[in-house]
């Protein structure tokens, strides 16, 4: 219908139309932004988003809205009636706070985005139509109901769109947030001014009309006031959110550091702890990880046999050891016999079975433990697959070698407790090895009754390091002449609280092959040189003997223990003597030639123990510069009865002395033996017939010490000189 007045013209002024879209544009621009913020925050840092976004937005539409208004030129002075024109942003800020609201929910369903348009677009129109009558003309202003018609859709639609956009730009990730924020802003921007200038068309002002809140708020200057108060709100908004990226990204840096730190240190002590647990030259698991993964599968077999349950829990232990090795390593040299260990040790890797634990535990020994067997032979059946293994040719630098092993195998429920299947499966090894080697054996309880206590001698002796039990005795070497002390040998005594003494031809080697023998040499020598310290405060210099097991001259840094040990107790080095088993001494190429030179350069004695039970030629001896060289007692006991014995001794005596060697002979017992050993011309003496081995104050007591060489004399005497044999007395026949 037409009006019976006339119409005003429209005319807009530009840079303020364009004003109020870059208005709306920045405002849903900084929303989207302050969205992201509330999105994932905490519900009072969401609300609190939620709000500041819904101020935003509000108060940029209603900006929106009231610059193009201002931009309308009418032929009338116009002003805003300040009740509606505040009504309206409270319009704006809650329908936009509203807006909000939805977007922030979790998910976008059909109901948020068909409901929340219509409602969304109800409230832009309230809020256009509530700022139109701020203006309060009369007569008032003629409505084209098709284009207020098309401005309501609009808003409908603009408003649908925006949730769905709004939510579409929310997951976006990096780097496409940025563009994609600013493309929805633009597209909802104007899509709000659109629905504006739709509105304003749909508005005819009459000619007439006259503006009854003229007198209210003033057009043009409060254009400006809400153009910048707008800006300013616009340009914190974008501020605040901007801080908050950088306290964001700061914080994820921070936890993305402490994640890459925890890692590297998880990753150091998997590594620390790997190495703990491994066989450095073979990569598989160590004796301590070993006997760990027995103890565990043994009280899990224990549990599971004490409330029966299904299943296979038998435990087994294969010892494996390399027939013939020594030839291999002494002969190609040690570089072919790691290798072939690590070949040997990837075999036995290969065939065993996740469950089951391979071990290097000696030098050319390994263990399998397998776990969840029915019956012993699964376990016959691994030790064939082990042979068989083994039997292939290994391919070393330069050649090709074939060679066997021995397996002995022992099983619980049946051969005993953790400690004691490890025994038993070497003894049975043992008995493969007899047997000829290349062969397998299963531990027979009723052939070996006393094996059982070796378990329990490992387990009281671990107990009794660094208690009373362990003592040392020390018995005298005298000059074969005249009897006076040149020396003592410590000897290790060891009294169980239950079985009493104990010797150590017993427990030394039960100690040597459970890893105990380095502590315990530790101890031993710790104890002498503090005994050598006592006699030397009281200005007797006593040479101690020390003896050395193989495996304490095979750890690569033993002499600098012995020279930390001398330095803690303030003792020459000259006063100890190491003796050595012939065979260890003439190891060669190994770490215990290198630690016995490094010893010798220390100035500490070398001493060849028990000399005659192995195969050393004199000849090599020489080589190895040692200082003394003890007779084994087993020659001196046969000296009175077998004349080959009695040719022995004359002979490595006088190959001795052209070596400049001193000769001890120990286990002297007899008047008799003493006779002939000094006939044949050895120099000092060692038995039962002088002196057994008795604590340090029994040896005081009996007056021996202080006939002792006198210190001062020791100490003027260079340090790594040889003591002269003792003069010798004059031949007496046989
Ligand atoms: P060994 O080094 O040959 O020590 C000499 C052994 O002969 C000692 O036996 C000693 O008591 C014994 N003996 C001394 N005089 C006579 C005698 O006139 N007649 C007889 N029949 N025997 C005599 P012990 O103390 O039982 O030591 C046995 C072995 O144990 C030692 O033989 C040595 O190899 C080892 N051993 C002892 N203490 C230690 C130690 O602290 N460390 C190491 N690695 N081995 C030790
Ligand atoms: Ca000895
Ligand atoms: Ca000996």
């Amino acid at each position: 219908m037409s009006p019976d007045f006339l119409l005003a013209p429209q005319r807009y002024d530009l840079p303020i139309v364009a004003l109020s879209v870059l208005i709306a544009c920045f405002s849903v621009y900084v929303t989207l932004d302050l969205v992201r913020r509330g999105r994932g925050a905490d519900r009072t840092a969401a609300a609190f988003w939620g709000l500041a976004g819904g101020l935003v937005l509000g108060t940029g539409v209603w900006a929106m809205h009231f610059e193009g208004m201002l931009a309308l030129r009418l032929p009338m002075a116009v002003g805003y009636e300040p009740g509606r024109t505040l009504l309206s942003w409270l319009v704006a800020v809650s329908t936009a706070s509203w807006a909000l609201h939805l977007v922030l929910r979790p998910r976008l369903t059909w109901g948020i985005a068909l409901g929340g348009g219509p409602a969304l677009g109800a409230g832009v129109c309230a809020m256009h139509f509530t700022g139109m009558a701020a203006l309060q003309l009369e007569p008032g202003v003629h409505w084209n109901v098709a284009l207020v018609a098309a401005a309501g859709l609009l808003a409908c639609a603009v408003c649908a769109a925006g949730l769905v956009l709004c939510f579409a730009v929310q997951q976006l990730q990096r780097p496409w947030i940025g563009a994609g924020q600013g493309a929805a802003a633009l597209v909802i921007g104007l899509g709000l001014a659109g629905v504006h200038y739709t509105a304003m068309a749909a508005a005819g002002f009459p000619l007439e009309a006259l503006c009854l809140s003229a007198n209210g708020l003033d057009g043009s200057s409060l254009g400006a006031l809400v153009a910048v108060a707008t800006a300013v709100l616009l340009v914190m908004g974008m501020l605040a959110s901007a801080l908050e990226e950088r306290i964001q990204a700061r914080a994820r840096g921070l936890a993305q550091s402490l994640q890459q730190a925890n890692a590297q240190l998880e990753r150091a002590d998997a590594e620390r702890r790997r190495q703990a647990l491994q066989d450095p030259l073979t990569g598989v698991a160590n004796l301590a990880l070993f006997e760990n993964r027995l103890a565990l599968a043994m009280a899990r077999a224990q549990r599971h046999q004490a409330a029966p349950v299904p299943g296979a829990w038998g435990v087994a232990v294969l010892c494996v050891d390399v027939d013939g090795f020594k030839p291999v390593n002494d002969g190609w040299g040690h570089a072919s016999g790691d290798e072939l260990l690590r070949q040997i040790a990837a075999r036995l890797a290969a065939l065993a079975r996740d469950v089951d634990t391979v071990a290097r535990v000696g030098s050319d020994e390994f263990v399998l433990l397998l776990e969840e067997l029915s019956s012993l032979d699964e376990a016959v059946a691994v030790a064939r697959r082990v042979l068989h293994a083994v039997a292939q040719p290994f391919t070393l630098p330069q050649r090709r070698l074939t060679i066997s092993c021995s397996v002995g195998i022992a099983m619980a429920p049946g051969h005993g407790d953790a400690a004691r299947l490890f025994a038993c499966a070497e003894t049975a090894m043992r008995s493969a090895k007899a047997g000829g080697g290349g062969g397998w054996a299963v531990f027979e309880a009723a052939r070996h009754p006393g094996l059982f206590d070796v378990a329990e001698l490992q387990h009281a002796l671990r107990a009794a390091l660094g208690t009373p039990q362990l003592q040392l005795h020390f018995q005298p070497k005298v000059d074969a002449g005249s009897a006076a002390l040149a020396g003592v040998e410590a000897l290790l005594r060891w009294t169980h609280p239950v079985r009493g003494p104990i010797s150590p031809a017993e427990f030394i080697p039960v100690a040597e092959r459970c890893g105990l023998i380095v502590p315990l040499g530790d101890w031993v020598l710790d104890a002498a040189c503090a005994q050598i310290a006592a006699w030397a405060a009281r200005g007797c210099a006593v040479p101690v003997a020390v003896n050395f097991s193989g495996h304490q001259l095979r750890q690569p840094d033993m002499a600098e223990r012995v020279e930390r040990t001398l330095r803690r107790h303030g003792v020459p080095a000259a006063l100890l003597v190491c003796e050595v088993t012939e065979s260890v001494a003439m190891e060669h190429g190994g770490t215990a030639q290198r630690v016995l030179a490094e010893l010798r350069a220390l100035g500490v004695k070398l001493s060849i123990d028990d000399f005659g039970t192995g195969y050393s030629s004199l000849a090599s001896l020489r080589q190895l510069q040692v200082q003394e060289l003890k007779i084994d007692r087993g020659f001196v006991r046969d000296l009175a009865t077998d004349p080959d014995a009695r040719a022995v001794v004359d002979a490595v005596v006088r190959l001795a002395h052209a070596l400049g060697l001193v000769v001890v002979a120990e286990g002297v017992e007899t008047a008799e033996q003493r006779h002939v050993l000094l006939a044949l011309g050895c120099d000092q003496l060692q038995g039962y017939h002088f002196a057994r081995p008795m604590p340090a104050p029994a040896l005081e007591a009996a007056g021996l010490v202080a006939a002792a060489q006198p210190l001062r004399e020791l100490l003027h005497a260079p340090l790594h000189a040889v003591p002269a044999p003792p003069p010798k007395p004059a031949r007496q026949g046989a």
